[in-house]
């Protein structure tokens, strides 16, 4: 895996150019944020090895089949580092795909595999996480959360955003990588998720596809007008039906 460095505490690992996990330096090793594709267990630990330190927390962005793929053998190399993902999305994980009757009853979209581990910590809007806050990010799939690093104002954002094939809010449909788009639950969720991302003004947005872009405010807003948008004009089309 490719590992590009932003700071001292963020690192980016890439499989196949546009597919992210992210390492965050504690005290104590580091915290993996996501798992990549399945197969990538060994590269992962290499990467951290290399880098110096152990994995001592894993935490999970959303449940989709890119970002927890190698959880399991992650978790089988590594027993005894806790697991850590929304409880919303954690149902995802024992293949239950059923929706809260409080959430929009819109097709669930994207692959959400059954995977073995048991969460051991199950995360909420706040939490702490070493420097990690956890802000609850739903759209993208149910549960999604994003990580702001409460040092420097890193955020990891997961796939509430994609910066592969030009910034864009997850849902927003991108020719040139349009995965997360038709990965995407609910894209009127994720546009109020995105505005919230960037009300925290973050340093960096660091996302599961596409490179890191530091100070990225004038390109979130730009890309949350575009999704506005696209919204507006999907809802006159079906008033104009209607
Ligand atoms: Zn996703």
């Amino acid at each position: 895996m490719k590992v590009t460095a932003f700071s001292n505490n963020l690192f980016q690992l890439t499989r196949l150019v546009a597919f992210n996990c992210y390492l965050v330096r504690e005290d104590d090793g580091f915290t993996l944020i996501d798992t990549n594709m399945s197969g990538q267990a060994q590269a992962i630990m290499q990467g951290a090895r290399k880098l110096g330190f152990p994995i001592t927390r894993i935490l999970l962005t959303h449940a989709h089949v890119d970002h927890v793929g190698s959880l399991d053998a992650l978790h089988d190399a590594l027993p005894d580092v806790p697991v850590a993902i929304s409880e919303r999305d954690a149902r995802f994980l024992t293949g239950d795909k059923s929706l809260d009757s409080s959430e929009p009853q819109v097709r669930l979209r994207g692959g959400y595999p059954v995977c073995q581990t048991k969460p051991t910590l199950l995360l909420h809007e706040g939490d702490r996480i070493g420097s990690l806050e956890v802000i609850a990010t739903p759209g993208h799939t149910p549960g999604h959360i994003a990580f702001l690093d409460t040092r420097d104002r890193a955020l990891i954002a997961g796939d509430a955003f994609q910066t592969q094939g030009g910034v864009a809010v997850s849902g927003t449909f991108e020719l040139l990588f349009p995965l997360p788009a038709l990965a995407t639950w609910h894209k009127g969720l994720a546009e109020e998720s995105a505005r919230k991302l960037l009300a925290l003004q973050p340093s960096v947005l660091a996302v599961g596809h596409g490179r890191m872009l530091s100070q990225p405010q004038v390109a979130m807003e730009r890309a949350i007008r575009v999704m506005a948008e696209t919204l507006a004009k999907a809802e006159r089309k079906q008033s104009h039906v209607a």
